[in-house]
């Protein structure tokens, strides 16, 4: 197996390359050279598997000179509580919802962040790569805990992740801020999500940065590394393996609460394998970049940024769109290329009619804003007594809201992205709970707060700096040296 770069620059590398250089020099991400397939009896090979060993099936497929993948996957999902991706039923007309948080920090961000680390340990191993490595990470607020926490106290590698200061919740910034370990770092950025990841990305791209490093070396545990997208094409295979079990011969849907399109990317991703699931739904926030590209063909990332309950899905550049339109425009790099330039200079571009075609063959998009988000997660309690988060309210809006949607033929499943504890002043709000004091106390009234989210407010507070989008520079050298 080998990886190219979505520009074409650069030829091809290993698996563990890619995953160690996280960007490609030329700023494209990495992807397959060719898409594995899936062996034809994947069905059958899998389906008495616990979840790690399906992760270690998979992944052998991307990465096979890995040796010892059933090791990193059994140890990535050590921490989680129970299942790590159970497909859910919860009844009363509703999708099918796959929970993606029940590890350590709560965000569907785990599944590919307690992976990540053992995956670069390993491709440091098979690359000779001695140096001190040192992640950098832009988040608009679950990739930064999730990140601290799989990298917390790892030999050899430093952690410093970049936040929107007023663009996550309380809890999540409480999360990263009290983060322990002796290897991190956290810093507020005077600005979006979007400033961030720019922000990160030049230093990335910067050449002579790189020189001013004293015998390290850079890498992202962004949703653009390799190491991120690959455990998440595990979740879509084991939920549809699941699925057939009980449901033979049936075709399954999925919704995707939608950011950075690195989780429903995943999903493409299975499809391409041959994984027989149907029609793939982005859901967006009023931050709706993405609906208006599949509803129309066209990228215009030139409209504000609002901030939103769901602030995880608060991004108006897609990275990993880039992927997806490396694959649907089949693997013409020029044609990637020239669409990036145009969408660097000018704020947009417009899909050619190829690849316009072959999008559609695959998804469908809508979004909804956050009122709607609030009256889904009452509605949704009151039919269930159960409470999703507003990323998962947003795809379940945006499902609910589709006339006939309840006597379709083809199930729908939803990617559930977080538990509701993280944004509990937002649920309690749509919820009409009124409470005085600590939100998290007042819902846990209502649903079993994870252990994590509790008792953030009593830790000490190790991280309260923030600086503005162009002092980035300063602050990774700092850190890294
Ligand atoms: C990151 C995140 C998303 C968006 O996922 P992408 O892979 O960036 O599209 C949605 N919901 C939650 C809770 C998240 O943390």
């Amino acid at each position: 197996m080998r990886y190219v770069s979505t520009r074409g620059i650069g030829g091809s590398i290993s698996g563990a390359e890619a995953i160690l250089r996280g960007l490609a020099d030329d700023g494209g991400l990495y992807v397959p050279e060719k898409m594995p397939i899936l062996p034809l009896t994947y069905f059958e090979d899998m389906k008495a598997m616990d979840y790690p060993a399906r992760a270690a099936y998979i992944l052998k497929l991307f990465l096979p000179e890995f040796s010892d993948l059933d090791h990193i996957c059994k140890a990535a999902y050590e921490r989680f509580d129970g299942h790590p991706a159970p497909l859910v039923d919860y009844g009363e007309d509703l999708p099918l919802v796959l929970e993606l948080w029940h590890g350590p920090t709560c965000a569907f961000k785990d599944m590919a962040l307690q992976m990540l680390p053992l995956l670069m340990n390993k491709a440091r191993e098979i690359a000779g790569e001695e140096r001190e490595m040192c992640i950098l990470t832009a988040t608009s607020g679950d990739t930064g805990k999730a990140a601290l926490e799989g990298f917390r106290d790892r030999q050899g590698t430093r952690v410093l992740v970049f936040y929107p200061q007023d663009g996550v919740s309380e809890i999540q910034k409480l999360q990263m801020i009290t983060q322990e370990g002796s290897n991190v770092g956290v810093c507020g950025i005077r600005g979006n999500f979007d400033d961030a990841q720019t922000g990160v990305k030049q230093v990335f791209s910067d050449e002579n940065f790189a020189k001013k490093l004293q015998g390290g070396f850079l890498s992202s545990a962004n949703s653009i590394n390799l190491g991120r997208l690959l455990p998440q094409i595990v979740y879509y295979v084991s939920a549809y393996i699941d699925f057939i079990s009980e449901n033979p011969g049936k075709t399954l849907n999925i919704c995707v609460p939608t950011g950075n399109f690195g989780n429903i990317l995943a999903a493409l991703y299975a499809k391409e394998m041959g994984l027989p699931i149907g029609r793939l739904l982005c859901a967006s926030n009023i931050n709706c970049v993405l609906t208006e590209l599949i509803t129309f063909g066209h990228y215009n990332r030139n409209v504000s940024l609002h901030t939103t309950i769901s602030p995880s899905m608060d991004i108006l550049v897609s990275s990993n769109w880039e992927r997806a339109l490396h694959l649907l425009s089949g693997g013409n790099s020029e044609y990637v290329k020239e669409c990036m330039l145009q969408l660097a200079s000018s704020g947009r571009y417009e899909l050619n009619s190829d690849c316009f075609n072959a999008m559609k063959l695959h998804f469908d998009a809508r979004y909804c804003d956050d009122d709607y988000t609030k009256s889904c997660i009452a509605q949704v309690y009151e039919r269930t007594q159960k409470i999703i988060d507003p990323h998962t309210a947003v795809a379940v809006s945006v499902l609910l809201e589709e006339e006939g949607f309840s006597q379709k033929d083809t199930p729908y499943m939803v990617v559930s992205t977080a538990h509701p504890g993280k944004f509990p002043e937002a649920v309690l709000s749509a919820l009409s709970i009124e409470y005085n004091g600590n939100p998290i106390e007042a819902l846990q009234g209502y649903t079993a707060i994870p252990a994590p989210l509790l008792g953030l407010e009593e830790k000490e507070k190790r991280f309260l700096s923030s600086v503005s989008p162009d002092a980035i520079f300063d602050v990774v050298e700092q850190f890294a040296n």
